[in-house]
Parts: structure tokens; C-alpha cells; sequence
């Protein structure tokens, strides 16, 4: 089958969305036909909101957003008309000790920045607390990433203040968080109902394979979930996917894009119900615990639900505990709350329900932070515009994705004017 378009967009979320939304406003785009594909059946990409036992909105990717980090962001939900709650896990509960001297040591430590910040974090701790206790510090912040060489101690500073659960062992810790009273999903439908409403053409379930340029457009290759093959031929791109998404493509990236390296880490996230919330009785209602087991973060929304996030390693492990089977997995789940809590695995009930999500590149990011990376990217030979928030300062954050956006828009609309 083949079909074209004036500009095709590949890619359903918030950046593809946002892109087409910014695109469709603009008079130099009137009369001109616009295609979003995406490989998913639904919009949204990293943004996957669920509920659970009918009720309770959770989120299987992104959770949360600050108003003073994520101005564009909070725009948006505005926009839209979507209602925020707060997202209360800003503060430790039952603080280890090396939690509790956390926020002395990041600030004993900070004007070594200056001269030190560019080795990696662990490098940069060891040197001034010696191996051991930099390793116990660093484990005592909850994100493991924080131990790759590519984070240098400059990152990492600027990682924790922007981290809820962390953000006050720095400066930072006046920033408010927010969540989606209903998920992050009712963005996405507006945005989408907004773009489709402007004239677009939605195709899901196509996955793309291949481009060429070809003339003064594009030929695509898209497979569909049935195995389909779609030929689709588009006088302008749009690449609204993540790098690792690009480099599978044979598109020259990164080469032929920005010369910069990417890397990407995976996330975890599961979440349970019980029919009593026991929690309460240990008063952890809307309380955030950081902890030195697999759990590393464990949540405990109000009475409804509890989850636990990891990211790198831990979150290979639980996609590892799953490969052994539901009843291992929730085992092991059961035995660390315990260790968590200092109880009894006996005293925590069997859950009522659970979900969880994997995500092999839940988050990506530019590896060469001295690089001066522009937000989003032009292939420098055939014109191919790509977003990403990896390309952005705010990469692993929605606010990254609306960044990207926009500049990809603008390049493309000064290409049509
Ligand atoms: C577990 C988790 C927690 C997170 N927490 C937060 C948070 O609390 N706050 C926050 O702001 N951000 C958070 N994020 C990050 C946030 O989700 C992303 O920054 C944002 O969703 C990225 O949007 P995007 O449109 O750029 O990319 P994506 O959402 O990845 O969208 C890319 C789309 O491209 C499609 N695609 C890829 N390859 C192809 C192909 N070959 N053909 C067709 N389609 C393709 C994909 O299906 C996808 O729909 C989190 C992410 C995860 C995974």
C-alpha cells in the first residue's frame, strides 16, 4: 500500500505530539497534509497511565512534574485543562545514617566541584570520603545511575536537585512536585484530540523500518502489526523517537546528526494493591523510603497503593525475578518490604492485585555533557529534523520533550516560510 503526506511525523508522544500541535497552529502549514505514525496502538510513548482495581490512577512511565523545573510542562496540563494533585514524596521517612548526613556531605563537598566536577561521581566521593562510605552514600540516594562513570560529579549534583525524593539534600528542596488526578494519559488524548481536530491523520501500529530520501521528500518503510508492509513517501520528516530508537534506524545517527554520544538506562516500576492498606499502621501513608535492597524506592500512596521504582541494575533484576515466575516476583517483593521495615514477612498480607512495566530504555541521555547540544536535530545532508528530550538539558523529563519540540517545529516551519 502506498500513501504520502506534506509532512510526516514519526513518533505519538509528547514530543511527536507536541510537534505536529506547535506545527498546526502556524499559517505556513495551512493546506498542507500531516501524518503521525507511531508502532505503539496507542499514543503516548513513555507516558502510560493505567488503573488499578478500576480506581486508582497510576503510572506505569512518567510520574510527575515541578512547576519550578518543568514551566512548559505545567503550561501544558493548564492548557488542557488537566487537574494536578500533589505528589507528596519529597522528604525521607526513617532516615539510614548515612541518609541523615546526606545533605552535610553534598555541601561539605561542594566547592570541590570547581576543581574536581568533572570525574565521575564515585570517583569524586571516594577522593574525599574514601571508597567505602562513598559507595554507602551514593547507594543511600535510591538512584543507581548516579554510579555510572559517564555521570560525572557536576551531573550528579544537578540530578539530585532535580529528583523529588532527593531534592533535599541540596538547594532545592523548596521545588514543588505534582502528579495527574487522573494520569498523564488525559494530556496526551488532548493533545491528540487537538492535532486530529487540526486536520492530521493518525496511523498506529506501524513500526518504522527504513528511509531514503528520495527527490525532494522522503520514502518510508513502515511494518505493521499484522506484518503489513507500508510504503508512505512525505516531503518532510520529523524523527519524534529516542535515540535508541534512531540508531536502529539507517538514518547515519548519531554521526550524521550531532556527532555526540547516547546512552540510555532501563526503569522499573510495580505497583500493588491489598485489600487493607497495612502501611498505615506504621504511619507511611504518602511516605517515600529509600532503601539498601533491590525495593530502592518504595512508595506509599495515602491508603490506595504501594509501588517501588528502580533504575539500572535493580531494574534488571525484577525483570529477571518476573522471568522466574508471578510467585517468585512477589516473594521477593514480600521479603524486601519486610527487610525494609524491620518485620516479619508473615505481618505483610499477599497483594490483591498488581502491575509493573519494564522499559529497556526508560530513560536516554546525551553521554557528552560538554558538548554545546542543540535541542532538537537536523540530519546535516538529507534535512531530516529529529526531537528528543534526550537532546535537551531536561532530558528524562517530559519538559525536555516539550523543548524539543518546539525547536523541531521551528526548524521545520523555517524551512516552509
Ligand atoms: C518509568 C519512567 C518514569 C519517568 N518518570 C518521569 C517523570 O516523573 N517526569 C517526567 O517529566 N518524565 C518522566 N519520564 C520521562 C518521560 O516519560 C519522557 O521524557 C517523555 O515521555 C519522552 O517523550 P518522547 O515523545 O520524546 O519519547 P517517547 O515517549 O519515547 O515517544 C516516542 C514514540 O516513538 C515511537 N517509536 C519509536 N520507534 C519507532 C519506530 N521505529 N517506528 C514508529 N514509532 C516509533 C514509540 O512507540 C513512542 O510512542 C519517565 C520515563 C519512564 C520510562
Amino acid at each position: 500500500m502506498k500513501h504520502s503526506s506534506d509532512i510526516c511525523i514519526v513518533g505519538a508522544g509528547i514530543s511527536g505530539l507536541t510537534c505536529a500541535s506547535h506545527l498546526l497552529d502556524s499559517p505556513a502549514c495551512r493546506g498542507l497534509s500531516l501524518r503521525v505514525f507511531d508502532m505503539q496502538q496507542e499514543a503516548g510513548g513513555r507516558i502510560r497511565s493505567k488503573t488499578l482495581d478500576g480506581k486508582a490512577a497510576i503510572e506505569l512511565g512518567a510520574g510527575r512534574f515541578s512547576p519550578q523545573l518543568h514551566p512548559h510542562f505545567q503550561s501544558a496540563m493548564q492548557h488542557y485543562r488537566q487537574k494536578s494533585e500533589v505528589y507528596p514524596f519529597t522528604q525521607l521517612k526513617f532516615k539510614s545514617h548515612a541518609q541523615q548526613k546526606l545533605k552535610r556531605t553534598m555541601s561539605d563537598l561542594f566547592p570541590r566541584l570547581k576543581e574536581h566536577g568533572k570525574e565521575s561521581f564515585l570517583q569524586f566521593v571516594s577522593r574525599f570520603q574514601g571508597k567505602d562510605r562513598a559507595v554507602g552514600m551514593i547507594r543511600s540516594m535510591g538512584y543507581d545511575a548516579l554510579f555510572l562513570p559517564d555521570i560525572s560529579a557536576e551531573m550528579a549534583y544537578d540530578i539530585v536537585g532535580k529528583h523529588p525524593e532527593i531534592q533535599s539534600v541540596t538547594d532545592n528542596d523548596a521545588n514543588q512536585w505534582f502528579s495527574a488526578e487522573t494520569g498523564f494519559d488525559g494530556l496526551i488524548q488532548g493533545i491528540k484530540a487537538k492535532v486530529k481536530a487540526g486536520g492530521a491523520r493518525f496511523s498506529l501500529g506501524y513500526r518504522l523500518l527504513s528511509v531514503a530520501a528520495d527527490g525532494d521528500g522522503y520514502r518510508l518503510q513502515f511494518a505493521g502489526d499484522d506484518g503489513w508492509k507500508l510504503e508512505h513517501r512525505a516531503r518532510h520528516l520529523v524523527l519524534a523517537i529516542p535515540p535508541s530508537a534512531m540508531a536502529g534506524l539507517d538514518v547515519g545517527f548519531p554521526e550524521a546528526w550531532s556527532g555526540a554520544r547516547y546512552g540510555s538506562l532501563p526503569l522499573f516500576k510495580g505497583f500493588l494493591t491489598y485489600d487493607e492498606p497495612w502501611w498505615l499502621d506504621y504511619k507511611l501513608d504518602d511516605q517515600v523510603l529509600i532503601v539498601d535492597n533491590p525495593l530502592r524506592k518504595i512508595y506509599f500512596k495515602g491508603d490506595k497503593y504501594l509501588f517501588f521504582y528502580t533504575d539500572s541494575e535493580m531494574a534488571n533484576h525484577w525483570r529477571g525475578a518476573l522471568a522466574e515466575g508471578e510467585e517468585h516476583y512477589l516473594a521477593q517483593i514480600r521479603a524486601h518490604l519486610a527487610d525494609a521495615l524491620g518485620i516479619a514477612a508473615e505481618r505483610i498480607p499477599q497483594p490483591r492485585s498488581h502491575l509493573h512495566k519494564y522499559w529497556t530504555h526508560g530513560v536516554e541521555f546525551c553521554r557528552d555533557s560538554d558538548i554545546a547540544h542543540p535541542p532538537a536535530l537536523s540530519h546535516r545532508d538529507n534535512g531530516i529534523i529529529a526531537c528528543s528530550d534526550a537532546y535537551t538539558e531536561h532530558c528524562g523529563w517530559m519538559e525536555g520533550g516539550l523543548l524539543s519540540a518546539r525547536e523541531a517545529s521551528r526548524l521545520l516551519l523555517q524551512r516552509l516560510s
